[in-house]
């Protein structure tokens, strides 16, 4: 038994978790001597002591981290033993490489649940309890290194308790930025609708009780105010949605516990695990029948939106109202989440009949996330709380910092330096000044905290964007465009490290193409920044451009025009029997002349088009919904298609659905069930995609095949497309960033990266 040494580096988030602490208590329950400290990249530990001990301590290194942490390598080498002093936590390193400093927010952890609820702990009912495994800490940080200092918890100077806690390698608060106790933190306070404070001996149980007699509470959470309101009950609810001025959309629950999650709605253990996960998203899945929660919370929608609470106060607030909650994001539609004390008064007063505030300020706005399980992988459709900033590895890695201002829609930025990315916060729709601030704000953050401020810039080659508009008043930089579906292609790529060539299949509802058109069916051949264009679905004329995309009877009437060579059976459908006769006669005359009518090939048109001709609505109340509708509609045991052909007279494919179109008419005549024509619709499009990728991998040889974009947020479409491809293709799918335009800004990091040499810059 000789003496011996390691020195070992770990990399991951490993800091900022409670990471240094659980490695000293390791390596003193090894015996060995050494120190731990945080560096560059991640951790640096020097261990010295007997060869067994040595190896039994790499071994427990992997075995069980702390909760929050995630280890991307270990590496280990053998250095000479040095006589060392006991283990001990030593300061950072030298010059600070600022990439890891910012760990995402973390959800209470177990050991602070069980402190507030113990009346004996100085902690009871503390609503900002945190340790070094818990609470919260992209959302306070104002700059780097992550030291209290720099975040908004500057403001309150600890106790002496408090004080040794933090100072104390043997506490669970050792280093906890965040560290507070009733005697020396933020405090919660309750105001009426017009911000005045209300004297209330317990702010969160007064709360509790308005939530109770049906109330609307706004309330201050970790990344923003929710709007919280009793879930079991119509009347709060359809008043919630008067007032937030939401006509359909549904609207997210919080439930106290796993257990009561799944008296409310069908999880598996995959839902259940993601439910749970350190990153809190709001999982979407069936709800059941017997959930007893309010009709309207989701109208016209057979699936619910659910998260657990991930704060104290969450935690102590639904156990008094001993209610599932509405938590619903702190805006008016459209607008950006309001995340100051001020501001959410100042906006929300017409909607909240109360406010549960705090005086620990949020420094960066943070939406919930929200992710659902599809066809067997977890799926993130918004990326925000408690994701952002984890860092995604991607391959091939930068060559130099990258800042991709993203798309429109469900805007994110994205800051990619070496070998990982940075996906900002979730902002939202970029249509309006509060978002464009929002947009800006998010992008300076992301750059102070990985310490970079790109001189190369990537964004959607749309010249209307704002984001695109931020790029080009952006000075002295190199600007680098890029095709919205080559963006989205790309993400996945960079996700999976695939340089290409890769045959992309991006399906979704709108993005610019190279030739003026709107996209949105197209399978792309991409190989690293080139891409080209393999196939598309025929185009559907929009009759009033956007205003179809609202109206969505407009596309179901432009699609039977153009399947029956303009003479659709359309007296006998019943979707237009509720269209005034003069608008119809407008409409139609556009179409056939052509006028205002802008062709285009995204899918996300066929779902709306014939969504509305197969579950009669002509409107979608807020973006997307009766496409929505229509795969929600569509029965799982249903395997019938329709046919389709395959145009093949130009250089790029076109499928050409309108036989398709036909079939579904004539079943929706012969009566039809909507849910069997809805299952059918699904098949064919991935029968119709699966016939082109298997003719391109007859002609080119095999590739891997991408999917992305916000049609494979359909958990039914992706599966019928990936049943069909797996069978003889390698199917890569988004695994850390939206498939949809949330998703985008990776991407159009990636293109821009690897193209430094062939553009000479
Ligand atoms: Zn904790
Ligand atoms: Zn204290
Ligand atoms: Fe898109």
């Amino acid at each position: 038994m000789s003496d011996d040494g390691r020195h070992i580096e770990i990399r991951g988030i490993v800091q900022g978790v409670g990471f240094r602490p659980w490695v000293f208590h390791l390596a003193r329950a090894h015996g060995l001597g050494g120190c731990v400290r945080n560096d560059a990249g991640g951790v640096t530990i020097e261990a010295f002591g007997p060869t067994a001990a040595l190896d039994a301590f790499l071994h427990d290194l992997n075995a069980d981290p702390p909760p929050a942490s995630s280890i991307r390598s270990t590496e280990s080498r053998r250095i000479a033993a040095r006589p060392a002093a006991p283990f001990a936590i030593v300061a950072s390193a030298g010059a600070t490489d600022h990439r890891v400093s910012i760990p995402a927010d973390l959800p209470t952890c177990p050991d602070c649940l069980a402190e507030i609820l113990d009346p004996s702990n100085r902690r009871y009912r503390y609503p900002f309890t945190n340790c070094t495994n818990c609470g919260p800490r992209f959302t306070i940080a104002r700059g780097v290194p992550y030291d209290r200092p720099a975040t908004t918890m500057a403001a309150f100077k600890m106790c002496d308790a408090c004080r040794r806690e933090y100072e104390s390698p043997e506490d669970r608060r050792f280093h906890a930025q965040p560290n507070a106790c009733p005697a020396c933190g933020p405090r919660v306070s309750l105001t009426n609708a017009a911000g005045t404070v209300l004297a209330v001996g317990d702010p969160i149980a007064e709360a509790a009780r308005l939530l109770g007699e049906g109330r609307i509470v706004a309330i201050k959470g970790l990344g923003g105010f929710h709007l919280a309101c009793d879930a079991t009950c119509d009347v709060p609810v359809a008043e919630l949605r008067r007032r937030k001025r939401r006509d359909e959309k549904p609207f997210a629950i919080m439930a106290a516990s796993l257990d009561v999650a799944c008296r409310l709605a069908r999880l598996g253990p995959m839902e259940q695990l993601l439910l749970s996960s350190i990153e809190r998203p709001i999982v979407i899945a069936d709800r059941l029948a017997e959930s007893g929660l309010a009709a309207n919370l989701a109208p016209r929608n057979p699936t619910l939106g659910l998260m657990l609470p991930y704060s104290p106060l969450h935690h102590l607030l639904i156990r008094d109202a001993g209610l599932p909650l509405v938590m619903t994001s702190g805006n008016l539609s459209e607008e950006p989440i309001a995340y100051r004390n001020d501001e959410a008064i100042a906006r929300l007063s017409g909607i909240a009949d109360a406010f549960l505030l705090h005086d620990r300020e949020i420094e960066t706005r943070c939406d919930d996330s929200v992710a659902r399980l599809i066809a067997g992988t977890p799926t993130v459709f918004r990326r925000s709380r408690g994701y952002v900033p984890q860092a995604i590895p991607v391959a091939p890695p930068f060559r130099e910092p990258v800042l991709a201002c993203g798309a429109m829609l469900k805007n994110t930025c994205c800051v990619g330096v070496g070998d990982v990315a940075y996906l900002g916060p979730h902002i939202g729709n970029l249509e309006n000044l509060e978002t464009y601030e929002a947009f800006e704000h998010a992008v300076e953050r992301m750059q102070q905290f990985v310490g970079v401020r790109p001189r190369v810039l990537a964004h959607d080659i749309h010249p209307e964007y704002l984001s695109t508009q931020y790029a080009n008043r952006r000075g002295s930089v190199t600007l680098v465009p890029v095709q919205h579906h080559h963006a989205h292609v790309a993400a996945v790529m960079a996700e999976h490290g695939l340089d290409g060539p890769v045959l992309g299949i991006a399906y979704d509802g709108s993005g610019l193409g190279t030739d003026g058109m709107a996209w949105g069916s197209e399978i792309l051949l991409v190989d690293g920044p080139a891409f080209a264009r393999v196939a598309t679905f025929r185009p559907l004329a929009l009759a009033g451009g956007d205003t179809a995309v609202r109206q969505v009877w407009r596309q179901a009437l432009a699609l039977i025009v153009d399947a029956f060579d303009g003479t659709p059976p359309v007296e006998r459908l019943a979707l237009f029997r509720g269209i005034p006769d003069r608008e119809m006669r407008v409409v139609r005359q556009m179409i056939d002349a052509g006028v205002n009518c802008p062709l285009a090939h995204g899918a996300g048109r066929y779902f709306d088009a014939i969504g509305a001709l197969g579950l009669d609505r002509a409107v979608s109340q807020y973006e997307g919904q009766v496409a929505l509708e229509w795969n929600l509609a569509a029965a799982p045991d249903e395997h019938g298609s329709y046919p389709f052909d395959l145009e093949t007279g130009s250089a790029v494919l076109e499928v050409d659905f309108r036989p398709a179109v036909r079939a579904i008419v004539a079943d929706l005549l012969a009566g039809a069930h909507s849910a069997v024509v809805a299952a059918r619709f699904h098949t064919t499009l991935a029968e119709a995609t699966s016939a082109v990728v298997r003719r391109v991998i007859a002609e080119r040889g095999q590739l891997p095949v991408a999917l992305s974009g916000g049609c494979f947020q359909n958990a039914l479409l992706t599966e019928r497309v990936v049943e069909r491809l797996a069978v003889d293709c390698r199917v890569i799918r988004h695994e850390r960033v939206p498939p949809g335009d949330g998703g985008l800004a990776l991407g159009q990091a990636w293109v821009a990266g690897p193209t430094r040499d062939k553009t000479g810059t």
